[in-house]
Formats: C-alpha cells, sequence, structure tokens
C-alpha cells in the first residue's frame, strides 16, 4: 500500500442524521451533508460508513418478537438506502462516489473489497460504506471503527445530532456537566462515558484509532470536522 499524502477520514453518520428526526430520508438535509462534504474532497480523502436507524434497529424489532438476526439484516438493508440517497447528492455536488456494501448487491453496489477502496480513495472518490459488517449483533458504529483501521484512516469522526462533543456527565440531565475538549479512552471508560458501544470504543483503544465526537447542528460542522478544524471532542488512546 502506497503512503498517503492526503488526510484520510472515516465519517460516521447515524441515521438518524438522515431522516432529521423522522422515519425515511429528508432529501434537504441529505443535500446539505452532501455539500459538506464536497466541499472538502480537494484536500481530504473521505470514506462514509453510514448508520441505518431511521429505518430499523434490529434491538428494537427484536423486542417486538422478531428474530434478532433477521431483524438485524432488515436494519442492515435500511442503511444501504441511506448510502444510494448520500451517493445520489453527492454526486449531484459534482463528487465521484462508490458505494460497497458489506451485503452482495450487484445492482446498487460494489462488494466490500478493502484494497479496492483505498484506490477510490486515493483518486479522490468518496467511499460510502453501506449494510453494515454484513453480520447481525453488531452496530455501524463498531463498523466504522473497523472500516477507519482498515482503510488505513487518520481517524475516525463521530458525527452526533443533539449534542457537541463529550460532557463529564449527560448535559440534557446535569446542568452542571462540562464539555471536554480531550480526553483519553481511559478517562472515557472510567467516567462510563457512552459515547458509542463497548466494541466500537475497545476497536479504536486498542488500535490507537483516534475519535472525534462532534455535533451536526451548527454551520459547517461536517467540513470541518472532516478538515481538522477544532471543534467538538477528541479522543485519544
Ligand atoms: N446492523 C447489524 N450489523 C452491522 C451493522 C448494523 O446487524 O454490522 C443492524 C442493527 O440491527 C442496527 C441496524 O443495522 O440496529 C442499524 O444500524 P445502527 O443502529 O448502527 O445505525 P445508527 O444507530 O447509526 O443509525
Amino acid at each position: 500500500i502506497p503512503a498517503k499524502t492526503k488526510r484520510r477520514v472515516l465519517l460516521k453518520l447515524s441515521g438518524e442524521v438522515f431522516g432529521g428526526g423522522k422515519l425515511g430520508v429528508d432529501p434537504a438535509t441529505v443535500r446539505g451533508i452532501a455539500q459538506q462534504i464536497a466541499a472538502t474532497v480537494d484536500t481530504v480523502e473521505v470514506a462514509v460508513v453510514v448508520g441505518g436507524g431511521n429505518f430499523f434497529r434490529g434491538a428494537e424489532l427484536s423486542q417486538s418478537g422478531m428474530d434478532r438476526s433477521r431483524a438485524d439484516y432488515m436494519g442492515m438493508l435500511g442503511t444501504v438506502m441511506n448510502c444510494l440517497a448520500l451517493q445520489d447528492f453527492l454526486e449531484q455536488a459534482g463528487v465521484e462516489t462508490r458505494v460497497q456494501s458489506a451485503i452482495t448487491m450487484g445492482q446498487v453496489a460494489e462488494a466490500y473489497i478493502p484494497r479496492r477502496a483505498i484506490r477510490h480513495l486515493e483518486k479522490g472518490r468518496v467511499v460510502i460504506f453501506g449494510a453494515g459488517a454484513g453480520l447481525p449483533y453488531f452496530s455501524t458504529d463498531t463498523v466504522a471503527a473497523q472500516r477507519a483501521l482498515e482503510v488505513h484512516a487518520d481517524i475516525v469522526l463521530m458525527a452526533k445530532n443533539g449534542v457537541d462533543g463529550v460532557y463529564t456527565a449527560d448535559p440534557k440531565k446535569d446542568p452542571s456537566a462540562v464539555k471536554l475538549e480531550r480526553l483519553t479512552y481511559n478517562q472515557a471508560l472510567q467516567r462510563d462515558i457512552r459515547v458509542l458501544d463497548q466494541t466500537a470504543f475497545s476497536l479504536c483503544k486498542d488500535n490507537d484509532l483516534s475519535m472525534l465526537v462532534f455535533g451536526m447542528e451548527g454551520d459547517g460542522n461536517v467540513t470541518k470536522a472532516i478538515r481538522g478544524e477544532s471543534l467538538g471532542t477528541l479522543v485519544t488512546a
């Protein structure tokens, strides 16, 4: 693998972001995010992992009586719809893209082939990873950490709705909570801070992958995060 010359990031967008808080895809919201990504691609290589909570969450469906694995596959298929929406608006914004799906569906996406993904990134294409890991019982947060490691991203960027970083306590419940500019994974573990699920967390910690937790709200935050401007909370090993 040749040495990277540009900054390379892995951006995780949860399904919530796509739905604008509702079920399905809100085109205006996705267009805005696509434009923010488009503004960065001349200087940064961008890969994206897309969530699917705006359609289905396996754990929730299984609580209503569905088989967990089948429900998780529904969740994964939901992420692919978000990928296609993001792809469309990125291409409208003049960006070359490839969607790679962890579940084979040749008509709409390439298969997940890591070396090919890296080549796309080197050519300036935005690579959008869909269908999670293709495995039930995983989350797209975990996949974000895994894909970031496998494509040798410099950092994983966790875009959050409704919160602009990591706080000393839940800011919605505790008015004395203070936003942290930086912390280590060990500090986050000690304080039981749940920025993401434990599997994702331990992957980042064990493999020394830095993470920026930032809020979607605010003008151009996605652009700023991708470019490495200071916002949110930086979590490091
Ligand atoms: N999912 C899965 N395996 C994966 C990724 C996702 O089974 O590797 C399923 C799981 O049911 C999950 C759903 O897809 O609830 C949507 O993903 P996630 O909840 O991570 O999306 P987000 O919360 O980011 O919108």
